[in-house]
């Protein structure tokens, strides 16, 4: 299930902006009825240039009371540190990423930016400060341009158009015929699965936050377009704290850290090397899923 369907701009914005005929509007009346507790506290405070650490404290979530996902989760990330989780599916490492937007709340313990509860700041100050690329691309009816200047409103063209460079989209959009003021959707140009998800960087490298969070694709790609969209990714993970959900254990071998979540803890942890030697769960997983060992990095 994946729990990052919303863009996290704030959804009043949204509302505002485009107040009839966005696609998949009906997500946002979803996300509303699903986190009716998420608010800002009366005395919140905007929070401003985070350095970007994420501190987890016995973090501890369900969905549902009698049916506990998260058992406790403790984990410090540093600022600008790659920050893999993996795990079987259904452990929980979407879920617990989504606490930190403030998707959903902790049940219990707390989640941290630079050491302060994310539950001090406003929502939409705390969610300027994180980028989402997730598996779901949300486009709307517009132009390409319009659907990368989501990430953010107001920027220029020439911003635009280098935030579509960076995201391999730019020879792509060369080729149209009205660039950037090409509409994509059902009455313009399609795109494809890769094209969207270069659309979604595109928008993370526009708005420029200091942590990222990747919801990495499970379904298979070409192998040039997984190659431009790793390259991309790994751009646009530079200098900032990346937290990826990692499906394919190849692609995250690299990772500063990889984390293992299962039965709601963190079971391990440790980089590629360490957890292999280790002969824990992360070899377990990577044995699965056959990766060659020793094969060349
Ligand atoms: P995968 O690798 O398959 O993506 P995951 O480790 O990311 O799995 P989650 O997607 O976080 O796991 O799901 C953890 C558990 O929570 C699963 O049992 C899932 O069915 C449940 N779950 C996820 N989202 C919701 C939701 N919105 N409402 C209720 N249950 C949910």
């Amino acid at each position: 299930i994946n729990v990052f369907y919303q863009p996290i701009e704030k959804i009043a914005a949204v509302v505002e902006t485009y107040p009839k005929g966005i696609a998949g509007f009906s997500r946002y009346r979803d996300l509303l009825a699903t986190e009716p507790d998420i608010a800002d506290r009366p005395d919140a405070v905007a929070v401003e240039a985070v350095r970007g650490g994420v501190g987890f404290e016995g973090v501890g979530f369900g969905y549902d009371p009698g049916r506990p996902i998260l058992k406790g989760v403790d984990l410090v990330v540093r600022p600008g540190e790659t920050v893999a989780f993996v795990g079987p599916s259904g452990a929980g490492k979407s879920t617990l990423l989504s606490l930190v937007p403030r998707f959903y709340d902790v049940g219990a313990g707390r989640i941290t930016i630079d050491g302060r509860d994310v539950r001090d700041f406003t929502l939409a100050s705390l969610r300027r400060q994180i980028g989402i690329v997730q598996q779901d691309v949300f486009l709307f009816a517009g132009t390409i341009g319009e659907n990368i200047a989501y990430g953010r409103l107001g920027a220029t063209e020439e911003e635009i158009m280098a935030a579509a460079r960076r995201a391999r989209l730019g020879e792509m959009i060369d080729s149209l015929p009205n660039g950037l003021g090409t509409v994509v959707g059902e009455r313009g140009v399609q795109l494809s699965g890769g094209q969207k998800q270069r659309v979604a960087i595109a928008r993370v490298f526009l708005k420029d936050p200091p942590i990222l969070i990747l919801d990495e694709a499970t379904s298979a790609l070409d192998s040039e377009t997984e190659h431009a969209i790793q390259a991309a990714l790994s751009e646009l993970s530079q200098g900032r704290t990346t937290l990826v959900i990692a499906h394919r254990l190849a692609t995250i071998r690299h990772a500063d850290r990889i984390v293992v979540i299962s039965d709601g803890r963190v079971a391990e942890h440790g980089d590629h090397d360490r957890l292999v030697a280790a002969g824990g769960r992360y070899r377990q997983l990577v044995e699965a899923q056959a990766l060659t060992l020793a094969g060349a990095s």
